[in-house]
């Protein structure tokens, strides 16, 4: 009886200070892992390894999670999941270069430019959480929204702030650039937090509108170039050609064809 209750003892010993030394991976699999260590015939320094490689991989996983719901993506894309061989415009080689993060380390900028559907936002995305995987933190956030942030700080008085919150992230992706004209102030509020995040965090635009139509797009050419002389200084630019990825699909499955023939005619006067 003796015995069994030290024993008992030791047992629970054990989970508790795994609990307060915070490895709560190898607790929660512990007599597992200690099975597979034997079954494996691992020496005690291989099977030291093998919990520690345990707790990491659950640490890096958590770590990286709490990274994404931080980045607010709107829909979750990995690279694996980007059909390269249906976009050929896009060099695979030079996403998956991207992907290391070294451009994300020097602060330098990313555009993405296209028309609509053909996977800017599906990169940005799944390029935004390979930085997280990589420790970068990372927010997303679409053109309007930012400005309308930014605008809304600035009447309200607390512009520093708003844009101290879109300068800390490593990686800041700034989604849709383009899809709406900015107002001249709006223009004007881009242009500060461009400034600030110059050559200090990295920034990932996307937009359907050539970099010569952003005079049009910012309402402003002179603020247009301000913002770009400092965008392209160290940048790259990808271009992407070709049709809307989710309309192809359509009209190979033949769903396109049915739908136009539905489409509603415009009601004469
Ligand atoms: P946009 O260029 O307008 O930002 P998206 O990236 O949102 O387009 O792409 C539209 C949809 O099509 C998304 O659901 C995206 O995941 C998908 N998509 C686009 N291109 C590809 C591709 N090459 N492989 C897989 N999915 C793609
Ligand atoms: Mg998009």
């Amino acid at each position: 009886m003796v015995s069994d209750a030290v024993t008992e003892a030791e047992m629970e010993a054990l989970p508790r200070m795994l609990t307060r030394l915070k490895l709560t991976a190898i607790r929660d699999r512990l007599d597992e892992l200690l099975n597979e260590a034997a079954r494996r015939e691992l020496t005690l320094r291989q099977t030291v390894t093998l919990l520690c490689a345990t707790e990491i991989a659950r640490k890096d996983e958590r770590r990286v999670q709490m990274g994404l719901s931080i980045a607010k993506f709107p829909y979750a894309r990995t690279l694996e999941s980007f059909d390269f061989q249906a976009q050929p415009s896009v060099d695979a080689r030079a996403i998956k270069e991207l992907a290391l993060g070294r451009w994300i380390a020097n602060g330098d900028a990313l555009l993405l430019l296209g028309p609509p559907g053909v996977g800017k936002t599906h990169l940005a995305v799944a390029l935004g959480r390979e930085a997280i995987a990589r420790g970068y933190s990372t927010l997303f956030t679409s053109a309007t929204a930012l400005v309308t942030a930014l605008s809304k700080a600035h009447l309200e008085g607390r512009l520093d702030e708003r844009i101290a919150h879109y300068a800390k992230p490593k990686l800041l992706i700034v989604d849709e650039l383009g899809y709406l004209p900015f107002e001249p102030n709006a223009a004007h509020l881009f242009f500060t937090l461009v400034s600030k995040r110059y050559e200090r965090g990295a920034m990932l635009l996307t937009s359907n509108r050539a970099v010569s139509e952003w005079g049009t797009v910012f309402g402003d050419p002179v603020v247009a170039t301000a913002i770009l002389d400092r965008l392209l200084h160290h940048s790259q630019v990808i271009t992407i050609r070709g049709d809307s990825y989710r309309l192809r699909a359509k009209r190979r499955s033949g769903l396109l064809q049915q739908a136009a023939a539905q489409t509603p005619q415009p009601v004469q006067p």
